[in-house]
């Protein structure tokens, strides 16, 4: 079974380009993001939990969102592969994810693939998704802001856990959606050979 974990700041194009991934192969996106939303919208207690933190463009807290994904990986033992998306977001989650994967399938990430934009084009992009997001973290520039001060102060450390083990790579996340696809699938079948 293939883990890849998809990597980069608020707006780089991490759901995107997993759906699209998903699309192209066999493989499941595990979004924690898409997962918080869900909760949010079916008024759970976790969902009232972790909207407290978004709306502020914080990160929800590494022990309930570990435990989130922990049961995702659960419920997807059969999955060929997946791809994680908006997950790890810290050191902590970083480690997390290594010994969930040992604990529960005896195995590791093969890569992670970090897209790479600047920071006042993930702002224009984000406001513009907006639009037609619905969501509210989307909508108020100082959210949007935070969100990226997060990045920088708890998020941009985990490319050390990756670099360490030598799984790191970076893609370019400017340009057209089918090219940013055919880097990461370029860098996937490099890792893979066929796929
Ligand atoms: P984006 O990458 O555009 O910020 P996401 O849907 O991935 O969008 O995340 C939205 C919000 O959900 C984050 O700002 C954060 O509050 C919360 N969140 C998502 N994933 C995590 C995570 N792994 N750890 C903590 N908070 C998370």
């Amino acid at each position: 079974m293939k883990h890849i974990v998809l990597f980069g700041p608020p707006g780089s194009g991490k759901g995107t380009q997993a759906k699209r991934l998903e699309e192209r192969h066999n493989w499941i996106q595990l979004s924690t993001g898409d997962m918080f939303r869900k909760n949010i919208q079916e008024k759970t207690t976790l969902g009232e939990l972790a909207k407290s933190y978004m709306d502020q463009g914080k990160l929800v807290p590494d022990e309930v969102t570990t435990q989130m994904l922990r049961e995702a990986v659960e419920s997807h033992k059969d999955a060929e592969g997946i791809i994680y998306d908006g997950y790890p977001r810290t050191t902590f989650q970083a480690q997390a994810l290594d010994q969930i994967l040992e604990e529960v399938l005896g195995e590791k990430v093969d890569i992670c693939l970090s897209l790479v934009v600047e920071d006042e084009l993930l702002v224009e992009r984000i406001l513009k998704r907006a639009e037609t997001s619905g969501r509210t973290d989307d909508a108020n520039e100082e959210i949007i802001r935070n969100r990226i001060k997060e990045y920088y102060s708890k998020t941009a450390e985990v490319s050390e856990h990756y670099r360490d083990s030598g799984t790191w790579i970076e893609i370019d996340g400017v340009g057209e959606l089918d090219d940013i696809t055919d880097r990461l699938s370029s860098a996937l079948h490099s890792h893979y050979g066929e796929l």
